[in-house]
Formats: structure tokens, C-alpha cells, sequence
């Protein structure tokens, strides 16, 4: 062998054993920030099983999979509403996306009947008539910049600004939600309810794309006990990192340089 293959090779040899080479990550081209939402917690319980796990418990679990995966498959970074079993005000944990400027808002559900029947997945969007009555709302109040729109400092150009983010936020989050709707259904083998639009209020007041996904229903006996297991949080997980993937892709194909929110304030 010649020489410089040699030297090639123990290169890459060195470079493996001491964990240089990893496996692909990839790289996110417009998605930063991911902030995961896992709904309920402290003594806000959510849901009760039908194996008597709540929701609660199920839904931190997979976001804390979603978290590790993400980090370990691309180069953005998710950031949780709570970071153990606290009771955090649904406000708060907009707030807590608009203040990091996040990219992507997904808040995490168990869904759940009165009845044993019902199964399968389904995601929400904000509806259009919520965000109407938002936009209403933003041109009656005096609107504290924050987040994105903290830089224009006059309340009425924070208060367009704010609305220009949100309608740009739903047209994307439509498309996300398409994405990891179908992900889910099929990687789980769930009945796919399809996506839908509520005016959800979690949602309203996000400056960016924002889901809700019910990840399937406690109430009913096959998927409680699946959701309960690691291996199908798992599959949860990988089907929401995909997603991700998916929609960073399809963004930075149709995105032009320059947010909405760079635009209107003028930078
Ligand atoms: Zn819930």
C-alpha cells in the first residue's frame, strides 16, 4: 500500500476512535431554534391514561427524546417550555418562544375520549379566525415589543410587525404540520386524523410556526399502553426530528434573504 494511503487511513482511524467522526449531523439551513412544548405538568396532571400513566409524564418523555435526537442528528438546538414536572402558565410558554426568537413552536398532547374507541394521531394549527381576532386585538392595544419585534420601539410599528410575523407564522405552519402529521401516522402505523384548525390559544400570540400535536389517545387501551413505552416514544420522536428535517429543507428551497420581520422594521 503506498504511503500516503497509509498515512490517510490511520488519519481517519485516529479521528473515529477518538470521536471525531460522528454520525452525519445535518445541517439546518433556516431552523435555529426549536422550542418543545410538553404540555401540562406539576399539578396540572393533563389526561389520564387508561393504564393510569398521565399525560403529563408521556408527553415530557417525548419531548426530551425529540430534544436528544435533534441534537444529535442536526445542528439546531431545542429548548423546552419546562424542564421537569412543573406547572408552567400556557402565556409563559409562548413568551418563552417569542423571547428566544425560536423557529418552530411544537406543543406536545396526549389526546383523550370519553369513550375507549377513538385512536390515532392528529396536529393543529391556529385557525384563520383566531388569528384574525389577534390581529384585531394587536390594533386596539398598545403592544410591548418583544421577541423578534423589539427593535422597532414605536408600539404601533411593533404592533404590524408582530401581525406581519404571525400571518407568515401560520402560512408556514400549515406546512410543518402537514409534514409531521403524515410522518407520524405512518412511522407509527396510527390512524391519521389529519391536521386541523382550532383557534387553540397556546397558539395565539406566537410569532412563529406553531403546532399542536396530539400524539394519540390516552383513553384509548391499545395506544396508552403504547405511548408508555420507550421504543414507541422513540418512534414518536424520530418521526417529529424528521419532520423538522423535512420542513428546514422546504423552507430553505423557497426563502428568500431576509425575514419578514428584518423587512418591516427595515434592517
Ligand atoms: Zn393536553
Amino acid at each position: 500500500m503506498h504511503r500516503t494511503h497509509v498515512t490517510t487511513l490511520l488519519v481517519i482511524l485516529t479521528m473515529f476512535l477518538t470521536g471525531q467522526v460522528q454520525a452525519e449531523e445535518k445541517r439546518l439551513t433556516v431552523l435555529r431554534t426549536v422550542v418543545l412544548d410538553p404540555g401540562h405538568g406539576g399539578e396540572n396532571l393533563g389526561a389520564l391514561g387508561f393504564n393510569g400513566v398521565y399525560e403529563k409524564k408521556i408527553v415530557m418523555a417525548i419531548a426530551l427524546k425529540v430534544s436528544e435526537r435533534l441534537a444529535d442528528q442536526t445542528d439546531a438546538t431545542a429548548k423546552l417550555t419546562r424542564e421537569g414536572d412543573e406547572s408552567v402558565p400556557l402565556a409563559r410558554r409562548i413568551a418563552f418562544a417569542n423571547e428566544l426568537q425560536a423557529d418552530l413552536f411544537i406543543s406536545l398532547h396526549c389526546n383523550s375520549s370519553f369513550s375507549q374507541k377513538p385512536m390515532g394521531v392528529e396536529t393543529f394549527v391556529l385557525s384563520e379566525k383566531a388569528l384574525e381576532e389577534e390581529s384585531a386585538k394587536l390594533s386596539r392595544q398598545v403592544v410591548t415589543p418583544r421577541g423578534l419585534y423589539a427593535s422597532a420601539a414605536d408600539p404601533a410599528a411593533a404592533a404590524v410587525v408582530k401581525e406581519m410575523l404571525q400571518f407568515a407564522a401560520h402560512r408556514d405552519a400549515r406546512g410543518f404540520a402537514e409534514q409531521v402529521q403524515s410522518n407520524l401516522s405512518r412511522s407509527m402505523r396510527a390512524v391519521d386524523r389529519g391536521v386541523k384548525e382550532l383557534p387553540i390559544i397556546i397558539l395565539r400570540g406566537a410569532e412563529m410556526p406553531g403546532v399542536v400535536i396530539e400524539v394519540g389517545f390516552i383513553s384509548n387501551p391499545v395506544e396508552a399502553r403504547n405511548l408508555s413505552k420507550a421504543s414507541y416514544q422513540d418512534l414518536v420522536a424520530q418521526a417529529i426530528v424528521d419532520a423538522i428535517v423535512r420542513y428546514d429543507a422546504t423552507l430553505s428551497s423557497k426563502r428568500v434573504p431576509g425575514t419578514v420581520a428584518e423587512s418591516a422594521i427595515g434592517k
